[in-house]
């Protein structure tokens, strides 16, 4: 029998970054589609992470601490990465974090005013209708205050406003690539290249990439991504067997319709049989989950 789903999800995001869901909701989730192993990746922050593991705890799922953390990469190029098995009292972790989360207001504010200029009044205030905290503000809170107010349908607004080159597009630099997996690996975790295919690099700026991001002491690639085709899944597949990375799967959850594609968040489909699985390297040793 063909298995079309795992229950394994390494990838999502709560409230506590540009999520819809609070920790509990997103958790209570996971278990009512039959999701076991879930790791909170919020953008920038582990703040959501104590209290995942704990709900986690109640309710039966193995909860992975986990962040995705914000890189520039050369020259401007915007690259995130996963850390999973972080530890979220990490020092050096949360400070930096911390850091990177406060750019996050001033660069809104500075987008508010891009798009005033195209005659978008009070974007700023809009967007934090749909964002609990400044230090949490995402290009994604302006694009919901843009689709709720009839500036842009739902799958159009990023390229209408919020790319580079568009009213809503503020450059930001964000932590280096160094940083990012030096932060991940020296708190304990597993570096991983989230959705490769997202960044439209030539094959051979992602190899670029690769060499950077394995010298540093990344380890790890999103192989499954709910932005992935069938198509790049094979190509990322196939890469990552060349390049001896472990592979993750994950939804990249964030709200309910919002996806690339139609997903259950706790689900993913199962690798392909040439990729190494990252699981056992974060500590899920479940058999069931290998020979897929
Ligand atoms: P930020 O970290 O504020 O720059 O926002 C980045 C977030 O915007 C990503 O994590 C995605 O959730 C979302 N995003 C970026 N590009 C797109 C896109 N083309 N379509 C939908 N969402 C996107
Ligand atoms: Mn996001
Ligand atoms: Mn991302
Ligand atoms: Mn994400």
């Amino acid at each position: 029998m063909t298995i079309t789903h795992i229950p394994v999800d390494l990838h999502c995001h709560s409230n506590n970054s540009d999520g819809v869901f609070s920790v509990t909701d997103l958790l209570d989730m996971v278990k009512n589609n039959g999701g076991k192993y879930i790791a909170l990746t919020d953008h920038d922050t582990v703040i959501g992470v104590a209290e995942a593991r704990k709900h986690a705890k109640q309710i039966g799922l193995h909860l992975i601490g986990g962040v995705e953390i914000s890189v520039t990469w050369r020259n401007n190029i915007l690259i995130h990465i996963i850390g999973l098995n972080v530890d979220e009292t990490n020092a050096a972790l949360v400070n930096r974090l911390n850091e990177l989360r406060k750019l996050r207001l001033a660069r809104g504010e500075a987008i508010a005013a891009g798009l005033a200029k195209v005659h978008i009044p009070n974007a700023l205030e809009g967007a934090m209708r749909y964002c609990d905290n400044p230090n949490s503000l995402s290009r994604t809170h302006f694009a919901r205050f843009l689709v709720a107010e009839g500036y842009a349908k739902k799958g159009k607004v990023f390229d209408k406003y919020m790319v580079a080159g568009r009213p809503g597009y503020v450059n930001q630099t964000w932590a280096t690539l160094e940083e990012a997996v030096s932060l991940i690996v020296g708190s304990g975790g597993v570096a991983v290249i989230a959705h490769p295919c997202r960044y439209k690099l030539t094959r051979m700026k992602l190899l670029e990439l690769i060499a950077d991001f394995k010298q540093y002491g990344g380890s790890g690639i999103e192989v499954i991504s709910s932005s992935h085709s069938p198509d790049d899944v094979k190509r990322i597949a196939a890469i990552a067997a060349c390049q001896g990375l472990l592979c993750s799967i994950g939804t990249d959850f964030h709200n309910v319709g919002e996806n690339f594609q139609k997903i259950n968040v706790g689900l993913n489909p199962p690798l392909p049989a040439n990729c190494m699985p990252i699981f056992e390297k974060i500590g899920i040793t479940d058999t069931l989950l290998r020979d897929q």
